[in-house]
């Protein structure tokens, strides 16, 4: 019997509601049993139950003061997953969503991927069940505030460094380093996405979208085809689609979506890079809804969102290229069905794990240029990597140093996955070339380091 089956029946047992990170936990277990007889060390050293098992996971109250002076208390996260390769690194979500299932799903998939990356990072996930949506600035600070004041003592620029995700962009990781600088009397690389002229560093906004790209380009590259006039779909309108939207203009492709959670905007004519310019201002500044696009420019439509329907109608347009760039599981079975039938060949995850499991399935059966996020999406915390080292060095890059950089990155990435999945499975199977190359080097390093 496969050794798989028992560690996911247990893992299911001890905590049955943690569908996410179930759902996550078995795709990367059954892409290693394609390598567990070549190296018996697995075994023997019950690698697979020690990583599906954090090193730590703290839960925490936040209380904060909203502005009507009434009282709000939330829960707060941090999974520090795995620590075998260097401090735990990943973003925080803050999203009314927030649970421990997501978080440690976030955190198991950020383990492999900062072992793509190459880089000396362990992984880690973290938020909060606060919603920054439609809150105050001064609510927003006073949230960040409190969650850094129990936070800070789990997190160093040698243990722990958190970043951004959903709900966490620059304006919360200023408030949150703000409050961390007080409290320690320290100025130091404790988080990653800083503001430019106090420790950021150039490209980290743009890192995951153009990441994306970056890979994408490599991934088509197999097939000798480029963006040219290709049509693409985006969902989400935050900072990984923003940037993802922006390299596919500039590599002279067509986007025709974007979204939110309250619906999405089809433009036929396609969003250049004025109306890119409206999205980040709408989005990032007035923090407005994507309904106001159509507004804006009428030629375009806005379709709602509708949960009484079994997909997403931003899925069924006719393209070539898709880019979930939003959140988790937001391409379901009958999503992925309509992209195939509309000849969508390219799909590539800027969000952690968009599509189900049945949905990589159909990609992989239709021979679909699939890039599975915790490769595609590395481009983020390669970034933030590259922004520790010119902290520690008190050091900054220029803006063509870090994008050469983080090209780099993303081509080795590239060929890793498809060297693994040449030598594992099939030849172009991302899903198993991420899984097995991230998770071999983190194996090898929990073996050299005895059983901790
Ligand atoms: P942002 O908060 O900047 O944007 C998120 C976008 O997704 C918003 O448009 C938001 O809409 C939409 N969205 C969020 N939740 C839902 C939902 N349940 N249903 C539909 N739409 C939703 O986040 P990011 O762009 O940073 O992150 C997007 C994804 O990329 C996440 O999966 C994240 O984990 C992943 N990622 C991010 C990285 C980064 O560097 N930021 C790095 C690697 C991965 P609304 O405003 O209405 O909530």
């Amino acid at each position: 019997m496969s050794i798989i089956t028992p560690i996911l029946t247990q893992m299911e047992q001890r905590d049955p509601n943690e569908r996410e990170f179930h759902q996550a936990a078995q795709e990367v277990l059954y892409s290693l049993e394609k390598v567990i007889d070549a190296f018996p060390a697995i075994k023997y050293h019950k690698i697979l139950e020690r990583m599906i098992e954090p090193e730590r996971v703290v839960s925490f109250r936040v209380p904060w003061v909203d502005d009507n002076e009434e009282l709000q208390v939330n829960r707060g996260f941090r999974v520090e997953m795995n620590s075998a390769l260097g401090p735990y690194k990943g973003g925080l979500r803050l999203h009314a969503s927030v649970n421990q299932s997501i978080m440690k799903f976030l955190a198991f998939e950020q383990v492999f991927k900062n072992s793509l990356t190459g880089l000396s990072l362990g992984g880690g996930k973290g938020g909060s069940d606060f919603s920054p949506k439609g809150k105050s600035d001064l609510e927003v600070m006073r949230f960040c505030q409190s969650f850094m004041t129990e936070l800070y003592r789990h997190i160093g620029e040698n243990t722990d460094v958190p970043a951004g995700d959903i709900g966490v962009g620059g304006r919360e990781i200023g408030y949150m380093f703000g409050q961390y600088k007080r409290i320690k009397n320290q100025f130091t690389g404790i988080l990653t996405g800083k503001g430019p002229e106090w420790g950021g560093s150039l490209i980290r906004p743009e890192a995951t979208g153009y990441g994306l790209i970056y890979f994408t380009q490599n991934m088509m590259e197999t097939r000798s085809e480029t963006f040219e006039g290709k049509t693409c779909l985006v969902s989400g309108s935050g900072n990984v689609s923003q940037f993802t939207i922006e390299k596919l203009i500039e590599l002279g492709a067509k986007v025709v979506t974007v979204s939110d959670s309250s619906g999405f905007i089809y433009d036929e004519e396609g969003i250049d890079t004025k109306k890119l310019d409206f999205i980040m201002m709408l989005k990032n500044v007035k923090r407005g809804r994507i309904a106001e696009y159509e507004q804006e420019y009428p030629h375009s439509t806005y379709t709602p969102v509708n949960a009484a329907r079994d997909c997403n109608p931003l899925w069924d347009i006719k393209a070539d290229c898709a880019f979930p760039c939003a959140t988790q599981n937001e391409i379901n079975e009958k999503d992925a069905q309509n992209l195939i039938k509309n000849g969508v060949s390219v799909v590539a995850e800027g969000a952690n794990m968009p599509t189900c499991e049945e949905g990589v399935k159909l990609f992989l059966d239709n021979n679909i240029l699939y890039g599975p996020a915790k490769a595609t999406n590395a481009g983020g915390v390669a970034v933030s990597g590259l922004e520790m080292a010119q902290n520690s060095s008190r050091m900054v890059w220029t803006r063509e140093r870090v994008d050469g950089e983080l090209q780099n990155i993303m081509k080795r990435i590239h060929t890793m996955c498809l060297n693994n999945s040449e030598q594992y499975s099939t030849k172009g199977n991302y899903v198993d070339g991420a899984n097995i190359a991230g998770f071999m080097r983190v194996a090898n390093a929990m073996i050299d380091q005895g059983y901790v």
